[in-house]
């Protein structure tokens, strides 16, 4: 098990990234990132622990209003910088993935003979450049990522972030938990509500096959089939 948290806020948001992945430290991992997107896509990642992202995040002085975190238990590729998440495709395209992808060896065969070239050894990294290939016949980031999800076989929580359209996070599950943190300052994904008490205590509890387009000031949801729909807010009672 393993760890997602994302954000999109008026604030700097790197500083609730990193206690969120802080938050997520109970549930193992082996290494971790970040990427916030400030024009363009900037990302720290680093093996080990949550502290060294953080010393990093301080000393780059890299600061934004919408970020991703992850803290990744390798399943595909060793336990290498290069493995541990954020990927990036094209440098459009930045992405967090919990959970495996089945089919990956297929997908990235094709994705090769389409010319996109590889920087890790994980499987995570064909969700990145699907999207991005999508992303040419599609005319959202959402709607990019719905057609994307539909050649992976496996499970996945997913949160999305693209330097062409800034002003959203798209969360995406499939047999991984996913949650939407409402906050005062924006809004929030992760793993587990725990990773996001100290900016809320209103979630929405995506269900199997939801995909949420999430931006400042509007969250959308659509289900399995694509429709529309109202998931519950719930407070939380936890501390
Ligand atoms: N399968 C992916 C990897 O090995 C994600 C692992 C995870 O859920 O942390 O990078």
């Amino acid at each position: 098990m393993c760890g997602i948290v994302a954000g999109i806020s008026n604030k700097n948001v790197l500083p609730k990234l990193i206690e969120g992945l802080e938050h997520l430290e109970y549930r193992g991992y082996d290494s971790a990132g970040v990427a916030i997107l400030n024009g363009s896509i900037k990302r720290i990642r680093s093996t080990g622990r949550v502290t060294s992202i953080k010393t990093k995040v301080k000393n780059s002085k890299l600061e934004g209003l919408i970020g991703i975190g992850h803290t990744r238990w390798a399943t595909h590729g060793g336990v290498t910088e290069e493995n541990a998440h954020p990927h990036i495709s094209n440098n459009k395209i930045a992405l967090v993935h919990n959970g495996i992808i089945e089919n990956y060896v297929e997908l990235k065969n094709d994705q090769l003979s389409k010319g996109y070239s590889f920087s890790s050894e994980t499987d995570t990294e064909v969700i990145a450049h699907a999207i991005d290939f999508a992303m040419k016949s599609c005319n959202t980031l959402i709607s990019s990522v719905q057609l994307a999800i539909k050649s992976f076989s496996g499970s996945y929580g997913l949160g999305i972030i693209s330097s062409k359209y800034p002003d959203q996070i798209i969360a995406a599950r499939k047999g991984s938990p996913l949650v939407i943190g409402i906050g005062k300052n924006g809004n929030y994904i992760a793993s587990d509500q725990m990773a996001l008490l100290s900016v809320t205590k209103k979630f929405i509890f995506l269900e199997e096959g939801d995909v949420a387009e999430i931006k400042i000031d509007k969250i959308s949801i659509y289900d399995v089939d694509g429709k529309l729909i109202k998931r519950p807010i719930i407070t939380s009672n936890l501390k």
